[in-house]
């Protein structure tokens, strides 16, 4: 780029800021997430001088811009951390923030560009400009930034619980979610703004077969091995039924009238071609076949300690998410009716149900359709739908009745498949863009 303005060159520095989440506590660079808290303060000084900021749960931030009202305040939503990088897989280095490429085309290259420090520091870009321009707001805005949203997700966790101690409804909530894409509907080519309304919710099964044991070169007939194998294929080969729920329906009602017929029909009389639909939709992709049923996926497995040696326990977890409308207890009974063999032990690990869904009619939707269309293009349409992956929003369902899950970045194909993988970009002009939509937010709030 010719030049660089100077929002973007915040964000590159704290692109730069490895504060890299695991699982393991132990590995986690704390000195990388006290020097991220500092790099905001210095980087955000109008923000920081009229907003009350709070450390919580350790790293993260929970802030308040006092407005005329405290009733029903907006809580815009990001996290700090970001997933680990296989670095050798990167083209650039996924912490130097390079930028690659000139005018409409720049691209930022960094783990986090988009995923979600695009949305953490385009939220604080948005405050410090609206701070500057001597902007009140009609009502409080809160910030609330995890630390460990890829993670434990207790940071969130206990923003929530210190808004619900006070006291505070929020009117609005916006975290992470859904992007504006082109053709994620076959056959809709307009851009859609998808907006989260619910989430799926997220269980772990864990699939046990037992043995006796003994030596590998005399195996029995069904060894532990094989049993396991065995319920996986059967779980596989029996998938979860499909089905429209609510808000995907929403989503093909908002969008009829913008595909070709006989699409247009066939999305706007799902009463009759629902079942039809939900049948087909499965056969369009992965993000589609999500869309319309529970998946279940075993990830990790294990056998005998060593090669030649018999497992006495063989175990499989399986990551199972839940589709609106599904539970912990019937997904289990689903598992257990596929695997069929009672000799293969099901428990359930870490289960938590889909969350409330948030209408998408009325004020605080509008509102978000509005700032939309405002700054991201009056093509742009609005619609439902329920997010894929878990967020840390789904903990504020419990405060607000008013949770959307929305990333107000253009994002191609390309692009979204890097979240979490290699390559991570976001376009510069798309991101600037992203500023604008939450200036619009706040200010319409
Ligand atoms: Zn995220």
């Amino acid at each position: 780029m010719a030049e660089i303005p100077a929002a973007v060159e915040r964000f590159q520095e704290l692109l730069r800021i490895p504060t890299v989440s695991h699982a393991d506590e132990g590995e986690i660079d704390t000195d990388a997430f006290d020097a991220f808290l500092a790099a905001l303060i210095r980087l955000y000084p109008q923000t920081h001088s009229t907003l009350e900021r709070e450390v919580v749960a350790g790293h993260s931030l929970l802030y308040r811009w006092r407005g005329a009202e405290s009733a029903r305040p907006l809580v815009l939503m990001a996290h700090l951390d970001v997933v680990p990088v296989v670095e050798a897989e990167w083209t650039h280095p996924p912490f130097g923030a390079d930028i690659v490429g000139d005018g409409e085309d720049a691209e930022l290259h960094a783990r986090g560009a988009i995923d979600d420090k695009g949305s953490l520091v385009a939220i604080l870009e948005a405050v410090e400009q609206l701070v500057a321009d001597g902007f009140a707001p009609a009502r409080d805005v809160y910030l609330s930034f995890g630390h460990n949203e890829e993670t434990a997700g207790d940071g969130a966790q206990e923003i929530v619980r210190l808004l619900e101690e006070r006291g505070i409804g929020p009117g609005l909530v916006l975290d992470e979610g859904g992007a504006v894409v082109d053709g994620v509907v076959p056959g809709v080519a307009v851009p859609t703004a998808m907006v989260g309304v619910a989430e799926r919710g997220v269980m772990t099964a864990h699939l046990t077969a037992r043995e006796g044991g003994g030596h590998a070169s005399t195996p029995p007939a069904t060894p532990a091995t094989v049993r396991l194998a065995r319920a996986i294929a059967r779980l596989h080969r029996r998938p979860f039924p499909t089905r429209v729920a609510p808000p995907v329906r929403a989503m093909f009602a908002t969008l009829a009238p913008h595909a070709p017929q006989p699409l247009r029909w066939v999305f706007g009389n799902l009463a009759i071609t629902g079942p039809l639909l939900a049948a087909v939709f499965p056969r369009l992709g992965p993000e589609m076949n999500a869309l319309v049923r529970t998946t279940a996926v075993a990830t990790e497995l294990s056998g005998a300690p060593g090669e030649n040696v018999l497992a006495t326990t063989a175990r499989a977890s399986i990551n199972i998410r839940l589709l609106t409308g599904d539970t912990v207890a019937s997904a289990t009974a689903h598992v257990r009716r596929a695997v069929a063999d009672p000799a293969v032990e099901i428990e359930v690990r870490h289960g938590s149900d889909p969350s409330p869904v948030s209408p998408w009619q009325g004020e605080p939707w509008r509102r978000i359709a509005t700032a939309v269309a405002d700054t991201l293009g009056d093509d742009v349409i609005t619609t439902p739908y329920i997010q894929l992956g878990a967020s840390d929003s789904r903990w504020f369902t419990r405060v607000s009745s008013h949770v959307y899950r929305f990333t107000p970045f253009h994002l191609t194909r390309a692009e979204r498949d890097a979240l979490h993988s290699h390559n991570e970009r976001i376009r510069v002009a798309v991101w600037l863009r992203g500023i604008g939509f939450y200036r619009a937010l706040i200010r319409a709030s």
